[in-house]
């Protein structure tokens, strides 16, 4: 029962970086993969998101110390941190006032849940913080969760909980796009667009259906504008809602730029054309903003940034800067109205976690926002950007670089022979793993996803960082030039 329904357009089956993300030969390129922590190999961990070879014949690389925009491994190597841990510490390693924040609230508070209407203070303010802080369209709650995937799975029980007390119960489907990253739990790793994560595991569930990933340097036709690219995909969108039934379609889910596919921003005009059509069938639209928020883009949101004006928001990662976990789904008044009512009906509101509203982590959730707002995050990362992006995409005319994106602090590197999507390397050359391991060399720790490489600095990078980012960066494309030579 797996539907992944790409419309027209060049084929969508075909998606290079993260079909080889697991190469053994990719990674195992004789000497040249920097090595970890000797003494750490054959580990105990299953460990997420890695082949069983690497627990076994590979040093894992045990991070011991973090510091600013480093940090350090087990043998006291220092790495400027380039993705910022998973997308998320972006206050960096060290933040005093977020340690010291957990710290009052362990010694005051450690836990108490937030079930039956008993809570605790730092969950009620952060709720109340959030609500304040996301414009982009006005939302009226906010639900806490443990990260992003579990709140992606409460976002589809929402949906569905809202459209029965509405008397819609046949609104079930949900469309996420080819290539987008929503999480690892049954629903979240159904809604994401990845076949890594659905192949053996029995996934996607049959509700969810996947629509064009809106990467246009990969899929758009000879001659084809970014703008006619977006209007091709909206329409495509519409066809697919119409073949499946748009009285069967509950929700749309979007990254405003993709993450953990290869960070790709929207081509110019997309969300605009794919909001007018999920408005016009009357389906909600969820923002994954696991990434984006905070700052990431230039902007608080990313839904500011792309004028989305969604029903639903998913927040995690930098809500508490990665010190804590914690995730949040903010839904609209129109949503909370049913939900409401409906709980009333039925006596409660049967879904939440013993971690929802967390006091610890929220204390530091709202240490984490006082900051982004005092210091301006989005502002600082506005002004910083374009020295990241021009600098690093200054090596686009690389001939193994097919393709350089990003936007604010996020950027892709994808290599490909003769400069196109068509002509990858082939996989047992490791392309990108080699360059990967070349930055780790050098000091760096990249992202690598097959042949594509991601960054997502923490958000305090200055210019200093930037410029080592970009001389590690080069020292490890013009070794990998040589290697492919
Ligand atoms: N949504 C997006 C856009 C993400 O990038 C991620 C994680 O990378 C998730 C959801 C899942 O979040 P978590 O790993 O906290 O469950």
């Amino acid at each position: 029962y797996v539907k992944h329904v790409a419309g027209k357009g060049p084929s969508q089956s075909y998606i290079p970086s993260v079909s080889r993300l697991y190469s053994k030969e990719a990674y195992l390129i004789k000497d040249d993969v920097s090595d970890g922590s000797k003494s750490f190999k054959g580990h105990d961990m299953l460990a997420p998101f890695t082949a069983g070879w690497q627990t076994t014949e590979a040093n894992p690389l045990v991070i011991d110390k973090s510091e600013g925009c480093y940090v350090y491994d087990a043998d006291g190597k220092k790495y400027i941190d380039s993705l910022a841990g998973l997308w998320c510490t972006a206050l960096g390693g060290n933040e005093p006032r977020l340690v010291e924040a957990a710290m009052k609230q362990l010694n005051t508070l450690p836990f108490y849940h937030s079930f039956w209407n008993r809570t605790t203070k730092p969950s009620l303010d952060l709720a109340k913080d959030l609500l304040e802080m996301f414009t982009a369209n006005k939302m009226e709650k906010a639900f806490f969760t443990n990260g992003g995937s579990d709140a992606n799975d409460t976002q589809v029980k929402l949906v569905w909980y809202y459209y029965n007390a509405l008397g819609k119960p046949e609104k079930k489907k949900f469309i996420a796009r080819n290539k987008s990253y929503h999480g690892s739990t049954l629903i979240s790793a159904s809604l994401s667009g990845l076949p890594p994560m659905h192949n053996n595991f029995d996934l996607p569930a049959p509700f969810v259906l996947h629509t064009d990933c809106p990467h246009y340097w990969r899929f758009h036709l000879e001659g084809e504008s970014e703008e006619d690219f977006a209007t091709r995909l909206a329409k495509n969108l519409e066809e697919l809602i119409l073949k499946e039934g748009p009285e069967t379609i509950a929700a749309f889910i979007a990254e405003p730029v993709m993450g953990a596919g290869g960070v790709i921003p929207p081509p110019a005009t997309y969300f605009e054309k794919v909001q007018a059509v999920v408005k016009k069938y009357d389906i909600l639209f969820i923002a994954d903003e696991v990434i984006c928020a905070f700052g990431r883009l230039g902007t608080m949101f990313g839904c500011d940034k792309y004028n989305i004006k969604p029903d639903l928001v998913t927040l995690a990662k930098a809500l508490s800067s990665a010190y804590m976990p914690i995730g949040a789904v903010l839904v609209s008044p129109e949503i909370n109205e049913v939900i409401y009512s409906q709980s009333n009906k039925l006596g409660t509101f049967s879904h939440g976690f013993t971690y929802s509203g967390h006091p610890v982590a929220c204390a530091v959730a709202i240490e984490a926002l006082k900051i982004y707002k005092e210091r301006d995050i989005p502002g600082h990362v506005s002004s910083i950007a374009p020295r990241f992006q021009d600098g690093l995409k200054a090596f686009s005319d690389s001939p193994i670089i097919g393709e350089i994106r990003g936007t604010g602090f996020i950027l892709g590197t994808e290599f490909a022979d003769n400069k196109s999507p068509n002509t990858p390397f082939p996989a047992d050359w490791g392309v990108g793993a080699f360059f990967g391991a070349e930055c780790q060399k050098l000091g760096m720790l990249v992202r690598i996803a097959g042949d594509t490489i991601m960054m997502s600095p923490p958000l305090i990078m200055g210019t200093e960082h930037v410029d080592e980012i970009i001389s590690k960066y080069e020292k490890a494309l013009r070794a990998t030039e040589e290697r492919v030579k």
